[in-house]
């Protein structure tokens, strides 16, 4: 059944507003009489009850989803809640009388009643975060009414003897453009949301303050007192803080990341927190959910701050640190700071230019310095390594120049050399070698190594390959068991260099003739060549080793005959007195330039 007087409900408004009209266009005296008369019960209605709801948009005509939409229901002790938007007790101002004096203006000036009942209060009024009509921009008024016990929650019996008044504040008032934020909040609570991907997962009041919050950091000096902010000047942060939550966690962060920068001291947890300053005594101090906000500062510390174990940040502790300073590396591995910065220098832990940064504000990844500080502990000293091969300091030497690099270089006592690499090393060679008792010409292995100066793992290429043969004599130590035959691994050696391949360059110094004279020669085929690719794959001219050595052995040219950097008129001389004993230079090679003559004529 419909109440035969009624009034409109419009867009944005709330609920105890159109509750306050119905009461006052039916003579009611006040809301609470008018409740009474219907039999609700008054905390119902202010609470926006299902019945109470139900019950209004029968009596006013007003469909149920409308009214619902524009009713602060009350879901918790201290919570409200208009469609989805959860407010808590500090979004909301519902005790005071704040108005758009040119919202009610306009509001009598297109009514139908002409006074008092066209006006109605926005929902937007009671959020303490909106401090700007979004559609006059201009600031909201706070009336500052004594309001008598019939008066709360009674709008129209609020203001109305306030109508002279509110129209001279309507006529006085300067523009306060909305700020993006009082745009984005006044539109989530008509139901529009702006598609932003983490404040919109914020409950209404968070996503309000923590924009707010952050803002003060960003906007005002950090020793401001916050309890004696001016209303503009939350506005002013409130602006600030959605220009950077607007885009979301990655946002947040870098504004962390730039705040701390901007503040001097060391990187450390106490510096940390003043350098975040108020919004970081809101999010430690406050009893309020912050979980979602307090998750990215949270993070942001352990991830960018040396925090000990067990130390906790925002009411939650990790096992493991996430950076390490040089200070919390020593005390967690118990290694001098020297130590752990060679270490992470030498794993690339360090940011560039690391050398012009203070120890304290060095920081450190903390699983990768752990694995490699492991890898370091593990690694031996050159006295070890030494004793393990069991060959002598000069030996030793030798040796970890060319086959054993430091674990990590540059620490001066504390290079490490790699244990493993070393016993692999051993175990392959013994795996070589056939055990034999020492004998006659089998020689120490490393010191004929060392003697010819031939590299070890070339020999050990050549014992792979079965061209040289290794004994074991069990009876003596580490690399010294490895035995090997002199004439053996000379004649290995000379075979592999029959193998080798040269280039034009080298043979023509091991024929001594001129360059040009052995590239012809190999052209036209009396040298006999093959075609090989280099490294870089460039395509050369190979002539085996075997076959310079047939070349060597058949033929011999003037210049070697007249030996190396001989005058001009000695090679005369000579070829005269060949000529005389009618040995003839050959005439193939007359063609390339150069003279040779058959070694069997001479
Ligand atoms: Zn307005």
């Amino acid at each position: 059944m419909m109440l035969p007087l009624t009034v409109p409900f419009h867009p944005g408004q709330n609920f105890t507003s159109y509750f306050s009209g119905l009461a006052c266009r039916n003579f009611a005296g006040n809301s609470r009489n008018f409740a009474n008369e219907l039999g609700l019960k008054w905390p119902d209605v202010v609470g926006g009850s299902d019945t109470v709801i139900k019950t209004m948009s029968d009596l006013g005509g007003i469909d149920l989803a409308t009214l619902t939409a524009g009713t602060m229901r009350r879901v918790g002790l201290r919570e409200f809640a208009v469609r989805q938007e959860v407010l808590g007790q500090y979004t909301l101002s519902r005790q005071r009388v704040i108005v758009c004096p040119c919202c009610l203006v306009d509001d009598i000036a297109v009514g139908r009643f002409g006074g008092l009942l066209d006006t109605y209060q926005r929902l937007a009024w009671e959020v303490t975060h909106i401090r700007a009509c979004t559609r006059h921009d201009v600031r909201l008024v706070d009336l500052d009414l004594k309001l008598n016990h019939r008066q709360t929650f009674d709008f129209h019996l609020q203001i109305a003897d306030q109508l002279d008044r509110i129209n001279i504040l309507a006529e006085n008032t300067s523009m306060r453009p909305a700020t993006k934020l009082e745009h984005y909040l006044t539109n989530r609570l008509a139901g529009h949301r702006a598609g932003l991907e983490w404040l919109d997962t914020l409950p209404f009041g968070l996503a309000a303050k923590v924009c707010e919050m952050l803002g003060v950091v960003l906007a005002f000096d950090s020793r401001r007192n916050l309890q004696t902010l001016p209303e503009d000047d939350w506005a002013r942060a409130g602006d600030a803080g959605f220009a950077v939550c607007s885009g979301g966690v990655v946002s947040v962060r870098r504004c962390l990341e730039q705040l701390q920068h901007a503040s001097p001291g060391k990187r450390s947890l106490h510096s940390r927190m003043r350098a975040f300053g108020q919004f970081y005594e809101w999010l430690a101090y406050s009893d309020a959910d912050l979980e979602p906000v307090r998750a990215i500062v949270r993070d942001h510390i352990f991830e960018t701050t040396a925090v000990s174990p067990g130390v906790a940040i925002l009411g939650q502790t990790r096992n493991k640190a996430a950076v390490h300073s040089l200070q919390s590396a020593r005390n967690s591995y118990g290694v001098s700071i020297r130590i752990i910065r060679g270490i992470a220098k030498h794993q690339g832990l360090l940011p560039e230019e690391s050398e012009n940064i203070g120890d304290a504000k060095l920081l450190i990844p903390a699983p990768e310095l752990a694995s490699a500080v492991a890898a370091w502990s593990k690694g031996i000293t050159g006295l070890q390594a030494q004793e393990l091969l069991g060959v002598s300091k000069n030996a030793w030497w030798v040796l970890q120049g060319a086959h054993f690099p430091p674990l990590f270089g540059g620490l001066g006592a504390a290079t490490r050399y790699n244990a493993l690499m070393i016993t692999d090393f051993l175990d392959n060679l013994e795996r070589l070698a056939v055990p034999q008792s020492r004998q006659a010409g089998m020689n120490p292995f490393f010191e004929t190594m060392y003697s010819q100066q031939y590299g070890v793992l070339n020999a050990l290429d050549l014992a792979h390959s079965g061209q040289l043969r290794i004994g074991w004599d069990r009876s003596r130590h580490g690399l010294n068991r490895l035995l090997v035959s002199e004439i053996e691994l000379r004649e290995a050696l000379a075979q592999q260099r029959n193998q080798a391949k040269y280039r034009a360059k080298e043979v023509a110094h091991h024929l001594n003739l001129t360059q040009s004279a052995t590239d012809r020669a190999i052209i036209r085929g009396l040298i006999p060549c093959s075609v090989g690719a280099t490294t870089t794959g460039q395509m050369v001219r190979f002539v085996a080793g075997s076959d310079l050595k047939s070349l060597q052995r058949r033929f011999v040219s003037l210049g070697t005959l007249t030996g190396k950097g001989s005058s001009a008129s000695k090679r005369v001389q000579m070829r005269q007195t060949l000529e005389k004993r009618g040995v003839l230079p050959l005439p193939d090679w007359l063609e390339c330039s150069a003279m040779v003559f058959r070694r069997s004529e001479i």
